[in-house]
């Protein structure tokens, strides 16, 4: 027997997701983000279920090959661009499209043969003041890099702050973009999720989804149910035991935490270990079969300690859910401390997935 603490994900819900992108920038090309193993989802069910993708994105060269190694022969992006030679050689070999943001990837490009037989991606620096080439030196990078490579220049920049639709950033960096590529010719990439959510004359060519296919909002204070879409991955486990604690009597490590009654104490089989972030505070809920109940006492490495007093048919074997259908990412990462990035993208390998399509 296997422990029962799962992962489950939904890729009718991804596939879903993607169409809610396509309604939302129907004019532009999809290069669905899958860095991070797919945002914790696993790239090996999650590249197969974006077959109708236009483009994928990776960060790093080993997700490249992973999606290569899956079957996926269309438009490969790589967001970091190669950070040496091997890479830039091993990249080409995969035919990735390589986004450039620096200088000295233009030296690796000069020595990787062939480096130049795919799409070149000129990131410039609108003001998130990350990655990417000064705004001002756009023209002559751009030449640089036509130099280079005999197809499209793809103009891009990333935006810092597109999930406040109220923050002037977003039209700032959008205005300073604009003037620095006026002139220069190639399909145009600025859109995250949060831009394709909140600014509509950012989504140009192509657009890079990435959290909203997973069914969960960028936007602070939203979730995915509230932008029409759906949450790919649902986290559980089961009560390996229910206890009973007497009143001022403490639940856990550092026994900080006591029993304000005598109460039923439900032991899930999943902790920090597994991705559930020791940062929830007290109260944080969770659903026991289905319906909510708070935390009490801290999260440990395997063991998560839950009140149970408005669960009084709870048993062992019984389900608990601690993200996903039912119970928002959003709201559990509110309680963390985090943002819901960090929850899906934390889930460790010793959970496993559980994939249903329909
Ligand atoms: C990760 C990433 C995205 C996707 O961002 P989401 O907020 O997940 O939509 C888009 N573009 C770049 C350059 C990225 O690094």
């Amino acid at each position: 027997m296997t422990r029962n603490t799962v992962a489950r994900i939904d890729l009718s819900a991804i596939r879903e997701n993607l169409t809610r992108v396509r309604a939302l920038a129907p004019d532009s090309l999809v290069a669905c983000v899958v860095k991070a193993d797919g945002y914790g989802h696993g790239l090996q069910h999650v590249v197969p279920a974006l077959e109708g993708a236009d483009i994928l994105a990776v960060a790093t060269v080993g997700e490249a090959e992973r999606c290569r190694q899956l079957g996926w022969e269309g438009r490969l992006l790589m967001l970091e661009g190669p950070s040496n030679v091997d890479e830039c050689r091993a990249a080409v070999m995969l035919s990735c499209e390589l986004v450039i943001h620096h200088d000295s990837q233009l030296a690796l490009i000069r020595k990787a043969e062939g480096a130049s037989t795919r799409s070149l991606w000129l990131k410039l620096d609108s003001g998130m003041h990350r990655l990417g080439f000064p705004a001002s030196e756009a023209g002559h990078r751009y030449r640089e890099l036509k130099v280079l490579s005999e197809h499209s220049i793809v103009l891009m920049s990333h935006f810092a702050c597109a999930d406040n639709p109220a923050n002037p950033k977003t039209r700032q960096q959008i205005q300073v973009f604009d003037e620095a590529v006026s002139g220069l010719s190639g399909p145009v990439s600025l859109a995250n999720s949060a831009a394709i959510l909140n600014f509509t004359d950012s989504h140009r060519d192509i657009v890079r989804p990435g959290i909203m296919l997973y069914g969960v909002s960028p936007c602070p204070g939203h979730t995915g149910e509230d932008i029409g879409i759906r949450p790919v991955m649902t986290l559980q486990c089961e009560l390996i035991a229910v206890n009973t604690v007497k009143k001022g009597q403490s639940v856990g490590y550092g026994g900080e935490q006591t029993c304000a009654e005598d109460m039923s104490i439900g032991v899930a089989a999943i902790g920090y270990g597994d991705g559930y972030p020791r940062g929830l505070k007290q109260g944080a809920p969770v659903l026991v079969n289905g319906r909510r109940a708070p935390l009490l006492g801290p999260v440990s490495m395997d063991l998560t300690t839950i009140d149970l007093r408005q669960h009084p048919d709870a048993r062992v074997g019984d389900s608990v859910t601690l993200w996903g259908e039912g119970l928002p990412v959003e709201e559990v990462a509110a309680w963390a401390g985090a943002i819901p990035y960090e929850l899906i993208c934390g889930v460790t390998a010793r959970v496993r997935s559980v994939v249903s399509q329909a």
